[in-house]
């Protein structure tokens, strides 16, 4: 059944959940049970089964002639189906499988810088008239530009390849990833005392339509895999954590076994049982590679975000062309890496992914852009574009966030350290993304002593601010690497990664245990 939604409108509770309860696409089953299901509808309707792809031109033309007819700067339509499986193993047994498919079709409406939105998952074209004109209402009374006819632009996959695509790869094969990964934590020592794995993978069709004449279709697969470790000895528990995956097939699993992914989140756990007292106060802090990049996607990044700049919350708003950091600086966001976890061959309004140097060499270059902050900013679209599902209006998100590699010597930035700290693993905190105002838990932490690395450290914390860490940051090696993220905004999830090389920040606060 569709489900409306107006921008700065709230459905009334009952009618939600009575919306609710009427139910969505929403299939709950293992692929044997529904293949079986699936098969019997399909030979009840005559073969016919309602897919996203059989939206045609004409359909797309129509709705969008809808979603203008009380006027509007610009239309959309996106159609999305994603298939997904789960894999969660947990205490030594796998705890459940989940397969589900999710289909339906957002219809949004631009007029005056506002957004009219509205979304069914009920397919047929009498529902999704109906939704465009909930879409429609925001326009009333506004001019706008008339509507170009769709012109096809189906672009190919560029930013994935695969030999074996996992929708192909059979779920016990994908429950044996995830055996062999709690097999590996489990052996690695006596102390390690809990275990979770969870396997998860996604292929996901999306379908743009708008006012500009834009019509393009993309397909792209998500993997995701993690082992997360606790280790105990008497009163002490610590835990470790390693995660992987990208737009990749099952191929990928032979080059990264989960045997070393589960092996590295059970040293970090054990590792940290012997660790000490945390310094605290103003000291040089080196970031490994890839651990650093945390910190440039959420204290900057969210900074660069077209909304944020538009309304002006973000401390970079009025900074373009100006030094925001030190020469050592180079900041992109570059959503045409092969086979990351952010990367896009479109965006969720159509856009295609691109590379963009956001800082160079300290100067601020770049904001990141959707549709919407791109006209209110009256510039291009960056290819910035995303939303978590059909039920949700994109918003300028990242993609693949990282500070360029540099030429230092990653041995002299520990050497040169009289008192510091080396920190290999970041496990959360909280940022105000706007200001880049931080508070980062340093889950894996060692003490640097007159230039050498001598014992873990537990419980430290990074107290300081993106922008003003950006003129501290003396030293960038060259080893670039990436880790996978979860980012959240206004409710809605995004998969990116995070990378940097290993830096150092010449003084930033650590908060410890020991004064
Ligand atoms: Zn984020």
């Amino acid at each position: 059944m569709r489900k409306k939604r107006l921008q700065g409108k709230k459905i009334p509770r009952r009618e939600f959940l009575k919306k609710g309860a009427q139910g969505g696409v929403i299939l709950v089953a293992s692929p044997m049970i529904l293949r079986g299901v699936l098969g019997s509808v399909a030979e009840a309707s005559g073969g016919e089964v309602m897919s996203i792809r059989d939206l045609g031109r004409r359909d797309l033309e129509q709705l969008l002639e809808m979603a203008l007819n009380r006027g509007g700067d610009y239309a959309e339509i996106f159609a999305e189906r994603r298939v997904y499986t789960r894999v969660n193993l947990e205490e030594d047994k796998l705890k459940n499988i989940e397969y589900k498919i999710r289909q339906g079709v957002g219809i949004r409406v631009i007029a005056d810088g506002k957004s009219g939105y509205a979304h069914s998952d009920d397919l047929s074209m009498e529902k999704l008239k109906e939704t465009a004109a909930v879409a429609a209402y925001i326009a009333s009374g506004t001019a706008g530009p008339a509507r170009k006819d769709l012109r096809s632009g189906d672009r190919p996959d560029k930013y994935w390849r695969t030999r074996e695509p996992l929708d192909g790869v059979p779920e016990s094969q994908k429950a044996a990833l995830a055996w062999r990964a709690n097999r590996t934590a489990r052996d690695y020592d006596s102390r390690v005392a809990q275990v979770r794995i969870v396997y998860y993978d996604q292929f996901r069709d999306i379908v743009v339509a708008n006012s500009r004449g834009l019509w393009a279709q993309d397909r792209s697969p998500q993997c995701w895999m993690m082992a997360s470790v606790v280790a105990q000895e008497g009163g002490i528990r610590q835990r470790g954590f390693k995660s992987m995956g990208g737009r990749v097939g099952y191929d990928f699993f032979a080059e990264n076994t989960p045997e070393d992914m589960a092996r590295e989140a059970a040293r970090q756990a054990v590792d940290m049982l012997a660790a000490r007292e945390a310094p605290s106060g103003q000291m040089p802090v080196v970031l490994a590679a890839g651990r650093g990049g945390t910190m440039f996607h959420e204290s900057i990044g969210h900074g660069l975000e077209g909304d944020g700049i538009f309304k002006k919350l973000s401390h970079y708003s009025d900074k373009l062309g100006q030094r925001v950091g030190s020469d050592l600086i180079t900041v992109l966001d570059d959503a045409t890496l092969m086979g990351k976890r952010g990367s896009l061959t479109i965006d969720d309004e159509g856009t295609p992914g691109q590379r963009k140097v956001l800082i160079e060499k300290g100067i601020l270059k770049r904001f990141m852009h959707d549709n919407l902050s791109a006209m209110q900013l009256k510039v291009e679209s960056t290819g910035n574009g995303r939303r978590e599902s059909f039920r949700d209006m994109p918003i300028p998100r990242m993609t693949n966030t990282f500070l360029a590699p540099g030429h230092d010597d990653p041995q002299e930035m520990i050497h040169t350290v009289d008192s510091g700290l080396l920190v290999k693993g970041i496990s959360g905190g909280q940022v105000h993304t706007m200001t880049g105002e931080f508070v980062f838990r340093v889950s894996e932490g060692y003490r640097i002593e007159k230039g050498k690395v001598t014992y873990p450290v537990r419980d430290a914390i990074l107290i300081g601010n993106g922008p003003e860490v950006m003129q501290k940051i003396d030293r960038v090696g060259p080893n670039l690497d990436f880790t996978l993220g979860f980012c959240g905004k206004a409710g809605q999830t995004a998969a990116v990664t995070e990378g940097a090389p290993e830096f150092r920040i010449s003084a930033i606060t650590v908060g410890g245990t020991k004064v």
